[in-house]
């Protein structure tokens, strides 16, 4: 179905504002998965356990829509929770995939397809110097801590409040009681002694970082953020602060990583380094990088790089790393993001939309706000400022799973979660923005 035709439709979508969503096809394909996968899916917040109703089983995708098994469409912000950077289906991607998949799927040996995305992320990412590819944005985290334990011959790793890294063991932390304080394990089935290696600290304390590098360095591996977090809201730090993380992490002989699987290729071609100019030493990378197919990457600087397997002694390996598929998904993205125009248009057509949004909301008078940055959105209720988790109301996420239950019923489609961030692709267009600010404008008027 042609991007055009979907288009149209959705103006029949927006009029029947009031009709309930048809679920059937949906609802009994989760009863049949129930049986099959634990909650029915395959990553917990596919279950749509926040938001009203049942998931929504999607069979197709194209441009900035996506269609689900009853026929359903929507205005698609979730992404694929970041990867689609140029919606769905894109000609180029796809083709790339289709002619590689022609010559087979994975060989487990070196191709030259690698290193043509090898030539073109390194000729393009100043903040890099090598990179190797793994399967998930999980298994980039945990090999960077890897590494950097290897390189530093330290084993503790400092973590931010917030800040999602994967389901990593020693990260699936929280604080304990008190301020620097080490992890306590949020997941079941992660060993307290796993826990107690990673060190927790709120975002936005700088002090904080300070006080525990000066008493704890000689132990401590590796600070790792992410820089945008967007994960658990949007909490934009403020670059001085990302700054001082820097100069504290150098002066302390600690290894500075940046979690860039969500703004890598996302708020720029360099990511969150490139965007506030920091050199991190370490940065891990996913969801764009792979264009769509299963992927992770991490990359920094040579020195450190060295250290890995086979030129040196920190082991990491993996079956269907680098395959052929997700490469050249990869590449075709890649190829177009490197356009000069790429950036600033998708940045432009997500302030229009954000603007539009914004003004009802000032307007109205709403206790609500829309954070952003690069092509991300987040919808916050109140209206402070939010740069550390502990400030997001809990009550708040009520209000965002009405909105949500409004939103599907009109033809937008957000990820199933107040906590999550929604993504613009270039493949929306003025038109699709204007229609999804409507209804998300009327969404709002709906909830308050
Ligand atoms: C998505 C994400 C991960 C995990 O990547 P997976 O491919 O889901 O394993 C890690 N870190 C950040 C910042 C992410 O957004």
């Amino acid at each position: 179905m042609s991007v055009l035709r979907l288009e149209d439709n959705i103006k029949d979508t927006m009029q029947h504002t009031t009709s309930k969503l048809k679920r059937t096809q949906s609802d009994a394909l989760f009863n049949e998965a129930k049986t099959y996968f634990p909650g029915g899916v395959n990553s917990p917040v596919r279950a749509f356990k926040s938001v009203e109703g049942s998931p929504l089983f999607i069979k197709n995708g194209n441009g900035c829509m996506i269609i689900d098994e009853d026929g359903n469409q929507f205005i698609d912000f979730c992404c694929s929770w970041g990867p689609l950077i140029l919606g769905h289906n894109n000609p180029e991607v796809k083709q790339a995939i289709i002619s590689t998949v022609e010559n087979g799927t994975t060989f487990g040996t070196p191709t030259a397809v690698g290193n043509t995305i090898g030539k073109l992320i390194l000729d393009n990412h100043r903040y890099i110097d090598k990179l190797r590819f793994v399967s998930s944005g999980t298994e980039a985290v945990m090999s960077a801590l890897r590494l950097a334990r290897g390189y530093t011959s330290k084993s503790k790793i400092v973590k931010f409040e917030g800040c999602y890294h994967g389901h990593v063991d020693s990260l699936l932390v929280k604080a304990g009681s008190g301020l620097a304080t080490f992890g306590v394990s949020t997941s079941a089935g992660v060993p307290e002694s796993f826990a107690k290696d990673t060190l927790v600290l709120p975002l936005n304390d700088l002090q904080g970082v300070r006080e525990l590098l000066q008493s704890k360095s000689d132990e401590i591996a590796a600070v790792i953020i992410e820089p945008v977090p967007a994960n658990n809201g949007l909490l934009l730090q403020d670059k001085d602060y990302l700054i001082g993380l820097r100069d504290l992490c150098t002066e302390y002989g600690v290894l500075l990583i940046f979690d860039e699987v969500i703004s890598g290729f996302r708020v720029g071609f360099e990511g969150a380094a490139g965007y506030y100019g920091i050199q991190p030493d370490i940065i891990t990378f996913g969801k764009i990088i792979g264009g769509g197919m299963p992927v992770g990457a991490y990359g920094g600087r040579a020195d450190i790089m060295a250290h890995i397997a086979p030129d040196g002694p920190v082991y990491q390996a993996g079956t269907l790393s680098a395959n052929p598929v997700t490469l050249a998904a990869g590449i075709a993205t890649l190829t177009q993001l490197l356009d000069p125009n790429f950036y600033p248009s998708l940045r432009q057509k997500t302030e229009h939309f954000v603007q539009s949004i914004k003004s009802h909301i000032t307007s109205k008078g709403y206790e609500m706000q829309i954070v952003t940055i690069g092509s991300i959105f987040w919808f916050a209720f109140g209206h402070d400022r939010i740069i550390r988790s502990d400030q997001i109301d809990p009550a708040s996420m009520e209000k965002f799973k009405r909105m949500h239950g409004e939103l599907l019923n009109n033809g937008v489609y957000l990820g199933p979660s107040g906590y999550e961030v929604g993504f613009i692709s270039s493949a929306q267009t003025y038109k699709t923005l204007d229609q999804a600010s409507k209804i998300i404008c009327k969404a709002i008027d709906n909830i308050f």
